[in-house]
């Protein structure tokens, strides 16, 4: 079975599933919320956390299981927990070190869900949070943290903004304040980025996006790096008793797996958002093409960047694989790729863009990015529609910004269609 020596590719197609002797060769579908066991003991125990097995799925499954265990080997942590959706794993990766009377800091640049969670439900909590300038030098950026702060929340690749983060900047932030970094992932995937070994201590994912890949599935899940020092005297809810597990202490009884168990036994316990197996099942099998899929997205992405680049009918175009991309050198020491996402705005302003955007016929306009079907979006009508006009320039959202999501077409088709709607929406 899987050996820390697997690479991505190995660990893509084969990890988390290890079929004994007449077993299905493919990780089996397990649509069962419950599990049949001899005794009573046997189940307390399991309640107890004294053992470990399926006892309900809403703690835990094992076609979830087999896509934990695939997406930990990806991101080199120590355990994950899945969820229902990107937005209950980042919700949940907060909650279980955050509560009434503390504070997050967390960048600009974030996906509107996330903006609008930290801006409006998180505050209705008591939960606090102080949005930073991501480019900001280190000390403007560190000058945000409270003794109340428990940490600091970034993505690796904003959506839609395609800013990279400078992990050395952040984690060296983090360490010195004595509190995690929170990667959201989800833009590059573990193909193209590996937060954990850039010094991030957790990472979450939608994994609705390019580990599904294909647009079936909501899903999310948290990655532990399992390298946060829990026992700094700052988060006593690893440290000291849970009443709830008759006193027991996450720190001691799980070392390094405490936060991510912590997130487990008591947050799905008690609020349950946790990933269906059918999502599951479909987002590991997204999984085994991952390493193609993402190849092919930012090769692809980059033909179509350049050609637009060079098109007269574009005011701009922005994508950190572009030489000329103020990310670029920051996607080039922490990306193996670019990613399947651009963004760019017609020459024309707002109405041409809705014009080019109804002039496609191969690229759709869904509300979603990242699968194989190239599509687009205007951020500041959609997804970004409920910030106001200065959040959405702070989040890099300009009133013109078509966000691209490129596909697995082949290339040459995505340019054609993209050629006959920019004459349709600029021809005077
Ligand atoms: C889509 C997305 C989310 C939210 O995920 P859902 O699965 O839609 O809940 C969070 N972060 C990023 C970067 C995203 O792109």
């Amino acid at each position: 079975m899987a050996t820390k020596n697997w690479k991505l590719e190995t660990i893509a197609v084969q990890g988390g599933y290890d079929p004994a002797n007449g077993d299905p060769r493919v990780v089996p579908l397990v649509q069962s919320t419950t599990y049949a066991y001899d005794s009573a003991q046997n189940v307390a125990d399991f309640f107890d956390l004294k053992a470990v097995g399926h006892f309900y799925t809403r703690i835990s499954n094992p076609t979830v299981a087999a896509f934990e265990a695939k997406m930990t080997m990806l991101e080199s942590g120590v355990g994950a927990l899945a969820c229902a959706s990107g937005q209950a794993a980042i919700t949940y990766a907060l909650l279980n070190i955050c509560q009434a009377g503390q504070h997050i800091v967390a960048t600009q640049a974030l996906y509107g869900g996330t903006f609008n969670l930290l801006s409006q439900t998180l505050p209705k909590l008591g939960i606090t949070c102080t949005f930073v300038d991501q480019h900001a030098p280190a000390t403007e950026i560190a000058a945000a943290i409270q003794d109340n702060t428990r940490c600091l929340l970034a993505e690796s690749l904003s959506n839609p903004g395609t800013e990279v983060l400078d992990f050395d900047k952040f984690t060296t932030i983090a360490r010195e304040a004595g509190i995690p970094l929170i990667v959201d992932n989800t833009f590059p995937t573990p193909h193209l980025c590996r937060p954990i070994e850039f010094g991030a201590d957790i990472v979450v994912h939608s994994s609705s996006k390019y580990i599904d890949g294909h647009a079936t599935s909501l899903g999310g899940v948290i990655i532990d790096g399992g390298q946060f020092d829990w026992t700094n005297g700052k988060f006593p809810e690893m440290t000291e008793p849970d009443p709830s597990y008759h006193g027991l202490s996450y720190s001691e009884s799980f070392g390094n797996s405490a936060y991510i168990v912590k997130a487990r036994v008591q947050l799905t316990r008690d609020i349950g958002a946790v990933l269906a197996p059918m999502n599951a099942w479909l987002s590991n099998l997204g999984l085994e093409t991952l390493h193609l899929r993402m190849e092919r997205h930012s090769s692809n992405t980059t033909r179509l960047a350049e050609w637009l680049a060079a098109d007269s009918r574009i005011q701009w175009v922005k994508y950190p694989g572009l030489k000329t991309d103020a990310n670029y050198a920051l996607a080039q020491r922490y990306l193996k790729g670019a990613s399947g996402v651009l963004t760019f705005g017609v020459q024309g302003g707002i109405e041409a863009g809705e014009r080019f955007m109804n002039s496609l016929k191969l690229a759709r306009l869904v509300v979603h990015v990242a699968d194989v079907r190239t599509s687009v979006l205007h951020p500041a009508s959609m997804t970004h529609r409920q910030l106001t006009a200065a959040q959405q320039m702070q989040a890099g959202i300009r009133p013109e910004l078509i966000r691209v999501s490129v596909g697995l077409e082949h290339i040459d088709d995505i340019i054609a269609d993209f050629d006959q709607a920019l004459s349709a929406a600029t021809k005077a």
